[in-house]
Order: structure tokens, then sequence, then C-alpha cells
């Protein structure tokens, strides 16, 4: 078994033919080893962004300065493309879905800093759904899409029924039965207005946790604090979905006793989604106001009710979910495109549509309406939210993860250049802690453009990223086989 952090050899024949010949042509250059280098300290990045430019940072503690420029490197800084996607850059999707992980994984168990009581406080899993905009095409867990026996039609003559059987992969699926019925404006003002329904719940959940306990809302925050992981996720109608973990702390921060338990907080959870509005102004003159809400098949299941012996609804639920699942679906569900193939389907193409024409009747009528920017978003369907957000004391923060990452990338090279092996005592502390010593003096770098500039080297860095997964998966099998 090769030492951890060595890959194997890359199997040459399993690569596409324009990856074989990019290898090839390198290796007979004498470039090969360089960019490999290079691809592997962006981490096997498919569009790795290249800059030009230089940095000087100081250690504020020994108060060593440190130049970097482009020039040292061959001319260009390759850094990851950071993509969420998983159809964008695997490997950056995969580095944000570890992260994600990690971010809800320690907000549920402890770790990297957060306490492990907060593994002892009452969690609730809840699920958000969009409301209905007209009838659409599903994948009914294998059952047919839409069976009536009458032939009923709408007023344009189409069938409000379906009688096939649909797969994921069906272009179909999520689209309306009837493209002039689905109300394709109230879909995109919806999911505009996403972020702000989700705000809006956080606040009626404190609300009714504080009419609960018979508190003001003010005086909540000395009995108990909200804290929640939320991702998005897109459905196949390209609606997002959001998913939330929701976890009750005492006043004392994370982990500390709660006043209540899961199964009451799972209660309130639902009573806040079931109340919480937006009133959403037209986007024209000819438009008109709407009340916006989550649809009605919104779901707050208990995880945890709590600690044992504690409360009176402190019995576990038949519901209860496993945490290390569902912090595993979380992050996967936040690096998923508006379209699973990665190809837009033909009813997200039509939503692309509609956010720019909104734009365009919001900027006649208003300059000033924030519907103007429905344009900027089109590719996203109108979502302007991000992927997974988090409160603050939930957990570690995706800020400080990434600043681990490239804590240790800096003392892995020092200790290689130095010849010494790595310092292990205390490394996670290290890696998290609060103050980082680096302070940059001067920064300045110009944007030389994106990609590895031939198909070949991308679709070789494709295949080292796959590899490398397969061998990180080795390992970590290997590892589990040795406890
Ligand atoms: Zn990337
Ligand atoms: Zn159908
Ligand atoms: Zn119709």
């Amino acid at each position: 078994m090769p030492g951890a952090g060595v890959l194997p050899d890359l199997d040459l024949t399993a690569l596409t033919d324009a990856a074989q010949e990019a290898a090839e042509s390198r290796i007979r250059a004498g470039s090969w080893s360089a960019w490999s280098d290079a691809a592997q300290r962006v981490q096997w990045c498919s569009h790795p962004v290249r800059l030009r430019g230089s940095s000087v940072t100081v250690d504020t503690v020994t108060g060593a300065l440190d130049t970097f420029s482009s020039s040292q490197v061959g001319g260009v800084v390759r850094v990851p493309c950071g993509n969420r996607r998983a159809d964008r850059c695997s490997a950056c999707s995969r580095v944000y879905a570890r992260d994600t992980f990690e971010l809800i994984r320690t907000g549920l168990l402890g770790g990297k800093q957060v306490p492990e009581s907060v593994a002892d406080n009452p969690l609730v899993f809840a699920t958000l759904t969009a409301p209905s905009f007209g009838h659409v095409h599903g994948v009914r867990n294998g059952g047919r899409c839409r069976p009536r026996q009458d032939a009923e039609t709408c007023p344009h003559g189409r069938l409000l029924s379906c009688h096939k059987v649909h797969d994921d992969a069906d272009d179909q699926v999520g689209s309306p039965l009837c493209w002039e019925c689905y109300d394709w404006t109230s879909a995109v003002v919806w999911q505009w207005h996403a972020p702000e329904l989700w705000r809006r719940t956080t606040i009626a959940l404190r609300r009714a946790l504080a009419g609960y306990l018979g508190v003001t809302s003010t005086g909540l925050r000395k009995i108990a604090t909200v804290q929640y992981a939320k991702v998005a996720e897109f459905q196949a109608r390209g609606l997002v979905h959001f998913h939330a973990l929701i976890r009750l702390d005492g006043p004392d921060g994370p982990g500390s006793p709660a006043p209540l338990g899961g199964l009451t907080l799972a209660r309130l959870v639902k009573q806040a989604v079931r109340g919480v509005q937006v009133e959403a102004s037209p986007v024209d003159g000819a438009d008109v106001p709407r009340v916006l809400r989550f649809g009605v098949q919104f779901d707050a299941r208990t995880v945890r009710t709590g600690r044992p012996g504690g409360f009176l609804d402190d019995v576990r639920s038949s519901d209860e979910l496993h945490a290390g699942q569902v912090a595993g679906y979380l992050a996967k569900y936040a690096t998923k495109s508006t379209s699973e193939s990665g190809v837009p389907r033909p009813h997200h193409r039509r939503m692309e549509h509609e956010c720019i024409d909104l734009s365009q009747r919001a900027m006649t009528c208003d300059p000033d309406s924030s519907y103007f920017l429905l344009g900027k978003w089109a590719r996203m369907l109108g979502f302007r939210g991000h992927f997974s957000t988090k409160s603050r004391a939930y957990s570690v923060t995706l800020g400080r993860l990434r600043a681990a990452r490239r804590r240790f990338a800096r003392l892995k090279a020092e200790s290689e250049r130095a010849g010494e092996p790595l310092d292990l005592a205390d490394l996670e502390a290290r890696l998290l802690a609060d103050d980082d010593t680096t302070l940059v003096v001067s920064s300045s770098w110009e944007f030389v453009g994106s990609g590895w500039g031939s198909q070949g080297d991308k679709e070789l860095a494709d295949a080292a990223a796959a590899r490398a997964r397969e061998y990180a998966q080795f390992v970590a099998t290997r590892v589990n086989e040795d406890r």
C-alpha cells in the first residue's frame, strides 16, 4: 500500500482519447511533471482560474515579510474555480460538498471546536417546498404519472392525465401538463422571494417559541437560541426546496441545555411555516399582487428529542432520522444544479425566459423595481439565495474550513522544504484557530483566463480527480478495516 498522500500511478488505459493524447505529448515534451504538480495544486479543478500578479504578506508574530509573484512559478498562478455545481467542476464541487458536510455534521455531533454536547439538544429536520403552479409530470415512485379515469381536458384541450411511468432522466419530469395553463410568472416571482420566506420563517419560529414559553422575543434570548443549517435544492420542476436542520440551544451557546424538547420544537416549526407569508408587489401595471407561501407539503420531523428524562415530551419519535445520513443528504443537495443532468430541460429554459421577460417589464414600468434584477438571475431560474446557509452559532463556518485548508497547505509545504515531518500536536486546533497571523500588505492580481487551455488537459485533470477520489476511498476503507 502506498503512503498516504501519494497517488498511485495514473492508469493511462482508462483515459479518454483526448486525455491520453495530452498526457503522451506532455511526457514526450518533458512537461508532464510540471503539469501534474500544477494540477495537484488546484486539486484537479476542471476550470482553474489563471492569474498574474504578486502579493506581499507579513507574519504578524515574527514580522517576516513574504513576497509571492506569478513570475516565480512560470508566469501564471492557477487557483481552483470553486464552483459548487457537480456538472461544472467535479473536483471543486466535492470540496464544497465535503465542507458543507463538515459544517452540518459538526452542528449535529460536535467537533472542530463545536462542543459535543450539541448532540444532546433537540433537533428538527424540516423540508419546505414550493407551492403548486399547475400540474406537472413526475416520477411517482415507479407508478404512473397522473392516472385519471376520465378524459378531462384543460381550456386548451390538453389532457389533465398522464399514464406514463417516468424515470429521473426523462426530460418531461417536472414540466407542466399544459404549458399555457402553468403559471410561469407566479413560479418565478415565488422563487425570487423564497429567501425572504425563509428569513421570515426564522423570525416566526422565534416568536412561536417565545409564545410557548410565555416570554417576549427579547426575553427568549435569556432562555433559548435557535440555530440552523439550511440548504437549497433544485427540484425537477425548477423550483427550490429548503432542507433545514433546526437545533434549539440554551442561552449559553451551542450545546447548552434547551428549555423544551424536540417534539414540541417540531410542532412550533410547523406552526411557524404555516403562518409565514410574503406580499409580493406586481411586476408591472398589467400584473397582480401576490401573497406567497410555502407549499402545503412541507414536513418537520424530530431528529432528536433532547436530553433523556428531561421533559414531558421526551419520548423517542418513531420518525427519528439518523443524524449522519441527514448531513450526507444535505451536502449532496447543495451541489445539485437546476438540472441533474447538467443539460437544462425545456421547461427550465422557459423559466429563464420568464425571468428575462419579467425583468424587462419591470424596468419599463419602474426602473427601481427589484424585479429588474431577475434577468441577472435567469440562469438560476430566479433563485438569488445561497445554496447553503447557517445561523452564526450552528457550527464551524465554511470560511474557517477554507482558511484551515490554506494553512494546512502552507504548513505542509514548509515541512517539505525543511525536510521535517509535519508537527501533528494540536494540529486541528492550530488549523482552525481564529487568529490568522498572516496579514496581506499588498496584493495585485489580474485575470488572465480560465480553464486548462485544451480539452485534453481538462479531461486529464478530471481523470486524475476521479483517481484521487478512488484512492481516498481506498485509504478510508483500509483505515476502517484496521480498526
Ligand atoms: Zn474547479
Ligand atoms: Zn407524465
Ligand atoms: Zn391548458
